[in-house]
């Protein structure tokens, strides 16, 4: 029998980051300020976050050191290094030549990658003497991985929840203030701009862009406190490296090279921290690996939007930044793939997709689940329904390199576990999943153009 399990040990965990803006293609344009159309002045950045973050954002040092503190944190209460499998039951089902690995992120104390950004993020506002973090959250898994790395640093945390997942999704809600965090429902009526929604509608359901607002509103009454974003931003997809350079210690220990990685894509941050290591042998010519970045057809940044300067909240508070989006006034189908729901995704990772080294594909949510009920029974672990859009990818590519018979490698990044989202595995047993896909975008019919 092969292994199927590829352990690394704590020292294995990575001393240093890798950041992918020296080796890029071509740079990734400024972000625009709202107010003058003009490149962002630092200046105003730091007022929302940490200084060294903002640092971090726009460095073009190929290799930053984890500060001693963050590699401790992720090791002792991140819970790293996390194992990397090989789906042999899987592979056995599908009778294909191909081999199936994955990087398991779901041991981590909120049971997804986003841990290993919040404890970094955590780790330098606290150091800077900030005394609170604020965010917004939509499932709630950003919320909670920041009040985990919170309650580690000894931070307050403060978390906007968008009142339809608030009522809907009480056990999110319950972790994130299990580890001691503040949690309001969106609109609230602690920021003019929730005043404002609450006014119009006591019972408004919210949306991730007016609690982004919120909190930014939160964050500059309060000298003291700082704003945290969970993905997109290039410092979020550098922390998350983590997970492709353990993944390639491992892959070796396999005494594998993948031919084919493949990750979902909400912002673009486990996709990014899976791939980009990787990214970088291809880049320098010494691989010719592809890479395929899953999304939702609910939610199409990548396959059907625009890459453009775009907002990154419906309120308009934020910076532009060059993305490919489906347009900041688009509503997201309330897919169960809560963490796909995202109009834009990352600036680097939109560049890669420009130049073919990342391709996008997407999938119904029907189609999602189906694949990861086959993945549950088959090796026992329940993906979360945003991880399920890579287990489905993956699936459909082994069964292409069967009826090819090629002996692939294919590698994909399970992002986290779905035991807090067994109400989407009902809707799908009981056959009540929707599937949603635009006939418009917004962003078409803002650019004049027919739509795609
Ligand atoms: C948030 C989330 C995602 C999507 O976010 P990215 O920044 O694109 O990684 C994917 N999987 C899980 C489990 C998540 O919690």
């Amino acid at each position: 029998m092969g292994l199927t399990s590829f352990d690394l040990s704590p020292e294995d965990v990575p001393t240093h980051w890798y950041n992918i803006l020296p080796d890029l293609p071509e740079e990734v344009p400024p972000p625009l300020d709202p107010e003058t159309g003009k490149p962002v002045d630092p200046r105003k950045l730091v007022r929302l976050f940490a200084r060294a973050l903002v640092e971090q954002e726009v460095s073009k040092e190929r290799y930053i050191e984890i500060p001693l503190e963050v590699r401790k944190a992720l090791i002792e209460f991140g819970r790293r290094p996390t194992p990397l499998f090989r789906a042999v039951n899987l592979e056995r089902y599908l009778s294909t030549p191909a081999e199936i690995y994955f990087k398991y992120e779901g041991v981590t104390p909120t049971g997804s990658h986003k841990i290993n950004t919040a404890l970094a993020q955590a780790y330098y506002n606290k150091v800077e003497g900030v005394e609170r973090l604020v965010t917004e959250t939509g499932a709630g898994q950003w919320g909670s991985a920041l009040a985990a790395a919170g309650a580690y640093f000894g931070l307050k945390v403060r978390v906007y929840m968008t009142r339809s997942s608030y009522k809907q999704k009480p056990y999110r809600r319950t972790l994130m203030e299990l580890f001691g965090a503040e949690v309001y429902p969106s609109p609230s009526d602690r920021t003019s701009v929730g005043r404002r929604f609450l006014k119009e509608d006591p019972e408004h359901p919210g949306s991730l862009g007016i609690a982004i607002s919120e909190a930014i509103e939160d964050v500059l009454s309060d000298e003291k406190a700082r704003y945290s974003l969970g993905s997109v931003l290039n410092h979020v997809l550098m922390h998350q490296t983590v997970i492709g350079l353990e993944a390639k210690k491992q892959l070796d220990e396999a005494g594998v090279y993948p031919d084919i990685m493949i990750g979902a894509v909400g912002g673009g941050s486990n996709f990014a921290g899976f791939t980009y290591p990787f990214v970088y042998d291809r880049l320098k010519g010494s691989s010719n690996t592809r890479f395929i970045a899953v999304e939702p057809k609910a939610s199409p940044s990548m396959t059907r939007g625009v890459y453009t300067y775009d907002y990154g909240d419906t309120g308009r508070l934020t910076p532009l930044l060059k993305m490919h989006t489906v347009g900041h006034e688009y509503k997201v189908p309330p897919i169960h793939a809560a963490g796909l729901r995202y109009h834009g995704v990352a600036p680097t990772l939109s560049i890669l997709v420009n130049h073919g080294i990342v391709e996008p594909i997407a999938y119904h949510q029907t189609e999602v689940f189906a694949a990861a009920a086959l993945f549950t029974r088959l090796e026992g672990i329940v993906p979360a329904p945003e991880s399920a859009h890579a287990v489905k990818a993956a699936i459909d590519i082994a069964l292409k390199a069967k009826e090819e018979g090629k002996r692939l490698v294919i590698a994909f990044n399970l992002s986290g576990h779905g035991f807090l989202d067994l109400q989407g595995y009902r809707e799908y047993l009981d056959g009540l999943l929707d599937d949603y896909e635009p006939e418009t975008l917004p962003i078409y019919k803002r650019l004049g153009r027919a739509n795609a």
